[in-house]
């Protein structure tokens, strides 16, 4: 009520005045870039599961999923806002295929709040990002990738370096298994330049099978870097 009612006063003064990014109604008081009721849909939908330990994707019941059970993935653990499922779901194709590159300021605020909650992304000292074939980002014009890890540097006061490139154009990876994923994409990244770090943060908009970032993150652990912990804002979910 309180809400409705501050959120009313708003937009009388201000017109044009702060409304969700989501669902476009005003913000209440104490409202930031999504309302309430917006974000409860997120929180609440992560708390009906649990997360592997390593990756970060939705599981049911167990402790570590069937894909880092069969293998151990090259990061030290990858994390996410959410299942890709409903509202981040939907987000993050207005960001991706939509070209509403505005959501990258909140989207990055919710990652940091993610961030923030483990010590293995608090200690890094840099963050990149995975990147796009030349032709790829010159026909969506952006790198949903790049514009996430800005604002998450933004946040977290750790810079971003633009150290891997994507050599090849791959076919678009959703219909494939994880193996020929892989495949696909073997050689497609190299990393630019050597460094020496101890810890990186690697950004992606989505976590699927992982055979992305665990690419990304052999080249950057070829290139100097000693660990990786991958951010992404949303992840996969093994949970049927
Ligand atoms: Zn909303
Ligand atoms: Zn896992």
């Amino acid at each position: 009520m309180l809400n409705k009612l501050t959120g009313g006063l708003k937009q009388i003064i201000y017109p044009d005045g702060d409304k969700c990014c989501f669902c476009n109604n005003f913000l209440g008081l104490y409202e930031n870039i999504f309302c309430n009721k917006c974000l409860y849909g997120i929180s609440s939908w992560n708390n009906n599961y649990i997360t592997c330990k390593i990756c970060g994707k939705f599981i049911k019941d167990q402790i570590i999923c069937a894909d880092c059970s069969k293998s151990k993935p090259p990061f030290m653990l990858a994390k996410a806002v959410g299942a890709y499922e409903g509202l981040i779901k939907a987000i993050l194709q207005r960001f991706k295929y939509q070209g509403v590159q505005s959501l990258a300021g909140p989207m990055g605020r919710l990652m940091a709040l993610e961030a923030l909650k483990h010590k293995e992304f608090i200690k890094s000292s840099l963050i990149t990002f995975v990147p796009l074939s030349t032709g790829r980002l010159k026909e969506r014009g952006y790198n949903q990738s790049q514009l996430l890890a800005h604002e998450l540097s933004k946040y977290l006061q750790i810079p971003v370096k633009d150290l891997l490139e994507k050599t090849i154009d791959t076919e678009p990876m959703a219909k494939l298994t994880k193996e020929e994923r892989f495949k696909n994409l073997d050689h497609a990244f190299k990393v630019k330049e050597q460094v020496s770090f101890q810890g990186a943060i690697l950004v992606d908009d989505v976590y699927t099978t992982g055979s992305t970032v665990s690419l990304c993150c052999r080249e950057l652990l070829k290139g100097g870097i000693k660990e990786v912990c991958v951010l992404t804002f949303a992840t996969g979910c093994d949970i049927m």
